[in-house]
């Protein structure tokens, strides 16, 4: 088909098989009733038995043998061909709803049909419906799906919901080969997005030196995914290209010393999200790598040692702004979500070599589900760290007004034995729309209480100074959601979220992940207007930010209001990325070898 091309992308269709999954929005029944639902649209072989008109209206009387009954019908809207098609003796298919008046069955304006028999799909979509119709007949055919890797279940599935030969195929279709089908496609359409590159070189110096040193033993999980990364980094046939995921606390700056052992006496570059983060990693590199791997930091101002000498080059984006950046076999990006697909992009082309490129690691503390992990692995190979190196010991509540004495006092309590407390407004001014203080409200309150109060917020050019100078003196912060980012406050111990429920679940999780960073017994309190939320209800029941990726899911389902943090991007008709693991495994699996 000529148009196909065109019709597939106003349909926002890549695939064969996204053709396939769209199904008729209804079905116009033709096969011969045998029965009568009442309020149903009903097709009968029937024999005109008396004319009269009215008014204006046509009055018919049918009879319908097989069900041994007769039905009226009126025409409101009649023409002459009426009066010309329904005369005395004359037989029709007629289709419309029956309905009952006045004790009497009826079919108000039936349709005369010139065959019945099928069940003929209807869609509804951006193009138009004969157009569609074409596009399904040209392409979706038996012999297309298994060419397209799909099994006898799935095929029937499809076959059934397209060219339907009865009504039990369209009204309860096989709903596991749907979900089935639709892990398959997504998973399909990833590995054809997939291209590897050769890699710069092989890297596979001894990360010994580092790990040995450690004042800590790694976790099994730290352990498990630098196994992954040295046999990633040791080839040089295929640049490594993998996303490590992580939450918050779990330990994922090791995975990135690790990385840079490997790559030595080769160069590595790291790009992190803000100078403060970029800069906490210099400190950990500085603290935790033999001396003989030489560090710089670049950063838009005052960056530190040389980075054209430097081994392992830890920067913000302003490394992207340097022409004179030396050649890395190794580039790493933290917190990747906080960056651009553009600027990640750009990091990867500085040091790639006509067609070789460096060796790319992202990390991420978005956790995902584990499903959805699987899926996304056609594209990019993943890591999932789900554990944590301290047992976190966090209390999480929900309170209201009624609790802010008890919640005064704790943080009282808190304070004196050298903790921290969090305050997170929902923004920085007053706001009609939203029955919660601002900032601006807020402070005077705390500051006139407290000694070592400070605020700050996402448009605060001083917010870096801020929370450096906090994380020495102060007692209580007062901020908007900006401390999202992977700061490490160790004494941090309590946080409060104004308006908790105006934030998603990834969100509140991050947030929480501020507290009891370094194992100290801490409290994470979700202040609200209205207690009765089984959404927050939820998230004081785990820590667990994949158990939390998973109830985000099925929240965002139940169609709460949220803040658009959740993971966009799939979305699926059948697959429930929650519960369907299993199915996502074998389709892998199918995919795997198509
Ligand atoms: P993430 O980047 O994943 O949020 P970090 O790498 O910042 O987490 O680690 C959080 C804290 O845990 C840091 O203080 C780090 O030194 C410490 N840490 C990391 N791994 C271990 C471990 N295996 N045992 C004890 N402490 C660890
Ligand atoms: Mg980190």
């Amino acid at each position: 088909m000529q148009e196909a091309k065109a019709l597939f992308q106003k349909l926002k269709i890549v695939s064969l098989l996204d053709l396939a999954l769209l199904f008729p929005s209804s079905y116009d029944n033709t096969t011969l009733s045998n029965r009568i639902n009442k309020g149903e649209s009903h097709v009968f072989d029937a024999i005109v038995k008396e004319v009269s008109s009215f008014n204006g209206k046509l009055r018919v009387v049918f009879d319908i043998s097989d069900l041994n009954i007769s039905l009226n019908s009126m025409f409101f809207r009649v023409t002459p061909y009426h009066y010309k098609l329904f005369t005395v003796g004359t037989r029709h298919y007629i289709q419309g709803r029956v309905d009952e008046y006045r004790g009497e069955l009826q079919m108000n304006q039936p349709k005369s049909l010139k065959r019945v028999g099928d069940i003929v799909p209807k869609y509804s979509t951006a193009i138009k419906e004969s157009s569609m119709r074409s596009l399904i007949e040209h392409y979706i055919s038996e012999q297309m799906l298994y060419s397209e890797g799909l099994e006898n279940r799935e095929v029937a599935v499809i076959m059934g919901l397209h060219y339907p030969k009865t009504i039990e195929q369209v009204s309860s279709p096989d709903s596991e080969a749907l979900k089935f089908i639709e892990a398959f496609n997504h998973m399909k359409k990833l590995k054809g997005k997939r291209a590897d590159f050769p890699a710069l070189m092989s890297l596979t110096g001894d990360i010994n030196p580092f790990v040995k040193n450690l004042p800590f033993v790694l976790t099994n999980e730290q352990l498990m995914v630098i196994d992954e990364v040295q046999e990633d980094l040791k080839r040089n046939d295929r640049a490594s290209k993998r996303l490590i995921i992580g939450d918050v606390g779990s330990g994922k700056t090791m995975i990135i010393l690790a990385a840079a052992m490997m790559a030595y006496p080769q160069k590595s570059i790291l790009m992190a999200p803000t100078s403060l983060l970029a800069m906490q990693i210099y400190e950990e590199a500085q603290k935790f790598l033999p001396s003989t791997i030489n560090l710089a930091l670049v950063k838009q101002s005052k960056s530190e040692g040389d980075y054209l000498t430097a081994d392992f080059i830890i920067g913000t984006h302003a490394i992207l702004f340097k022409d004179d950046m030396p050649n890395a076999p190794l580039v790493m990006v933290d917190e990747q979500h906080r960056f651009g697909t553009k600027q990640r992009a750009l990091l990867e082309n500085m040091m790639t070599n006509d067609e070789r490129k460096p060796h790319f690691l992202q990390l991420s503390a978005t956790p995902i589900p584990r499903t959805q992990a699987m899926m996304q692995s056609e594209l990019i190979d993943v890591s999932l760290i789900t554990t944590t190196p301290f047992d976190k010991d966090i209390s999480t509540e929900v309170v209201g007004k009624e609790n802010f004495r008890r919640l005064l006092e704790e943080m009282k309590n808190e304070i004196a034995q050298k903790h921290q407390v969090l305050i997170i407004y929902p923004l920085v001014e007053e706001s009609k729309e939203i029955p919660y203080q601002s900032l601006d409200e807020g402070r005077g309150f705390w500051e006139k209480r407290f000694k070592h109060v400070y605020v700050t917020h996402g448009k605060d050019k001083k917010k870096e100074e801020v929370l450096i100078e906090f994380r020495e003196k102060g007692d209580i912060l007062l901020a908007t959601t900006v401390v999202e980012v992977g700061i490490s406050l160790p004494r941090l111990t309590l946080i409060v979220i104004v308006g908790a429920e105006r934030l998603g679940l990834a969100t509140l999780h991050q947030l929480r992940g501020r507290v009891g960073r370094l194992g100290l017994k801490s409290w994470c309190y979700l202040f609200t207007n209205n207690k009765k939320n089984g959404r927050l209800e939820s998230f004081t029941q785990t820590e667990s930010g994949f158990e939390i990726a998973k109830l985000d899911l099925k929240f965002r389902n139940s169609g709460d209001i949220l803040d658009g943090t959740v993971q966009s991007g799939m979305q699926f008709k059948w697959l429930d990325l929650a519960e369907d693991e299993r199915i996502v495994q074998v389709a892998k699996g199918r995919v795997k070898h198509s």
